[in-house]
């Protein structure tokens, strides 16, 4: 079989597998079973793919084909243009969550003292810490240890100092903080039901169920924050497209002011931010 004959088959797998981007995966699961870049395929496409090269790229399929994600699969995934480790113990970074992180980065001043709660891979936090251009202290916390590891790699191979703390929300946090950024679990426990199989059977469920209403952890952080802001600190979230007046309200009668709901890419209502009066 020829490099072009075994991309055209793992797509024609990933296409009766039901995975979205059949084309794209196949040829990036390809290229990581070959070890070959798209200008090596070029040049390479009719020749004949080894044995050994066929056996780890059947492998990989075969994982794609259970729809274990993409980034599982490979192992990394890209968020503000560096590489984090991801694994099943850790939501996936995605696109949208770069919203909340430069929000988050065009309101740090030097010294700050910023925490980022339910921290998974820690793209936030050691976005924050690599892409402010100035000094900032950074804890990122999380109640799984499991995600901790995870973070804690990310945060070693891509050289940020976060001090990384083990507990549920506020819990293990002395302190107080300039700014509180947070991407928690808000899907509404009936909608888990209806999220593609990758993100519902493999990602995990601790990161995505915001109970009932989804607002759980929008509830409990707010009315934890106060304690935990200096005055004139500032709350940022990462919501629900469907939950900016909502989440907005709670940070309202929770004290904060200056409320505001920034869209994300596609237009969607994505981040809620607020800050406490000086
Ligand atoms: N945006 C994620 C999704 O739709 C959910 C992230 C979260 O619950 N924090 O899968």
């Amino acid at each position: 079989m020829t490099c072009r004959e075994a991309v055209r088959m793992g797509e024609q797998r990933l296409r009766d597998a039901g995975v979205p981007e059949a084309a794209n995966d196949a040829w990036l699961l390809f290229s990581e079973a070959a070890g070959m870049d798209r200008t090596h395929f070029f040049l390479e496409q009719n020749e004949p793919v080894s044995e050994e090269q066929l056996q780890t790229y059947d492998r990989l399929l075969r994982s794609r084909e259970q729809r274990i994600p993409l980034q599982q699969i490979l192992g990394t995934a890209g968020f503000m243009g560096m590489d984090f480790l991801v694994n099943e113990h850790v939501l996936t970074p995605r696109q949208d969550t770069e919203i909340l992180t430069e929000e988050a980065i065009a309101r740090c001043r030097d010294g700050f003292e910023v925490l980022d709660l339910c921290t998974g891979s820690g793209c936030i936090a050691i976005s924050l810490k690599k892409l402010y251009q100035g000094s900032l202290h950074v804890t990122a916390a999380d109640l799984s240890t499991e995600a901790l590891k995870v973070a804690q790699e990310n945060a070693r191979r891509l050289g940020a100092e976060i001090d990384f703390v083990q507990g549920d929300l506020f819990e293990h946090l002395p302190g107080s903080f300039d700014l509180v950024v947070s991407n928690p679990p808000y899907i509404p426990t009936a909608d888990i039901e209806e999220l593609m199989p990758e993100v519902r059977e493999h990602e995990p469920m601790t990161a995505l169920d915001g109970h009932e209403d989804g607002l759980y952890f929008y509830r409990k952080i707010t009315a934890e924050a106060r304690q935990h802001l200096h005055r004139g600190g500032a709350l940022l979230f990462e919501i629900g497209c469907d939950q900016g007046k909502a989440v907005s309200a709670l940070m309202q009668e929770a004290g904060f002011i200056n409320t505001e709901i920034k869209k994300d890419y596609g237009g969607l209502d994505r981040v809620v931010l607020g800050q406490l009066p000086v």
